[in-house]
């Protein structure tokens, strides 16, 4: 469904403001400043039609950005479902961060990282560091551990 090859526009986490809507969209308007949820599925899929859509199984977890044209862009065309609109005490920089940050905090619920306990995160990159803040709020700053390994 997605194999579009290089070259291709990057820019997998981003923002922006909508300058244009399409006919019968509801849920934003010129003007507003929202994040974009990049991953790309299928919609019809038996995961994507019970809300798993990240574990569609005719996407192959690609991303805008990296299996289609990206946020590097001055403008950029996608799908309503894809926007979500910013509250206004985010910047537009926060809301690039949404969509790792949401990587990040589901890791560390799905971890089950309880009070006390060490956290150990292998990786210095944004998701990594996004990571290491809910783990040292949800261990109370016990003993939280980011490494990253250089060839
Ligand atoms: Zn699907």
């Amino acid at each position: 469904m997605y194999s579009r090859k290089v070259p291709l526009v990057l820019g997998l986490e981003f923002s922006g403001i909508v300058t244009e809507i399409g006919t019968g969209v509801t849920n934003v308007k010129v003007g507003d400043r929202v994040a974009v949820e990049p991953i790309l599925y299928c919609g019809h899929c038996e995961f994507c039609l019970r809300g798993d859509y990240n574990l569609c199984k005719y996407t192959n977890a690609g991303f805008i950005g990296l299996s289609d044209d990206g946020g590097f862009a001055e403008y950029v065309v996608t799908d309503v479902f894809r926007v979500h609109k910013l509250p206004d005490n985010l910047t537009l920089e926060e809301g690039a961060l949404v969509e790792p940050t949401a990587v990040a905090i589901h890791a560390v619920r799905k971890s089950g990282l309880r009070v006390g306990q060490t956290s150990a995160i292998f990786g210095a990159g944004p998701i990594d560091w996004l990571t290491n803040t809910p783990c040292c709020k949800k261990s109370r700053c016990y003993r939280n551990i980011c490494c990253r390994c250089f060839p």
